[in-house]
């Protein structure tokens, strides 16, 4: 068991290795990279050095695999881990903005106590100084 694992991070840093010569057109180390499509998903490519990620700027369109074909299985696996990952990041979006209405929502309802708890508090005086008014009444007539 863990011959099999040394043997095979083994064969993982042999592999590491050989990446770091392969060179683009350009003469530059190729970054390996990792193709998110249906047919390759994960599976990994050394593409140009210039090239960087979201610029789309000047590059040499190298292209190689850096690793075998996938497994047709595999392929299935990483496919459906991944839209499951879209479905569940599309939930937690969608859970974040029912949050902060909600917590809006919270904000109005202090809100409302607070004013609730105002009007308790002046209808108590109102209550209290007819009760004065009228014990005083009272006292005036019965005297
Ligand atoms: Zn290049």
């Amino acid at each position: 068991m863990s011959s099999s694992s040394s043997s095979s991070s083994f064969a993982l840093r042999a592999e590491l290795d050989l990446w770091d010569d392969v060179l683009c057109y350009c003469g530059k180390l190729a970054p390996i990279l990792p193709q998110w499509s249906r047919r390759n998903p994960g599976r990994q490519y050394y593409g140009c050095g210039s090239y960087k990620y979201g610029t789309g700027g000047k590059n040499c369109g190298f292209f190689e695999w850096a690793t075998g074909e996938m497994d047709v299985r595999c392929q299935i696996v990483i496919n459906s881990l991944r839209e499951e990952n879209v479905d569940m990041l599309r939930e937690i979006e969608a859970l974040m903005i029912v949050e902060e209405k909600l917590r809006k929502e919270n904000n109005g309802l202090k809100d409302a106590v607070q004013e609730l708890k105002r009007s308790k508090r002046d209808l108590m005086r109102a209550v209290i100084c007819l009760f004065v008014v009228m014990i005083f009444l009272m006292i005036v007539f019965v005297l």
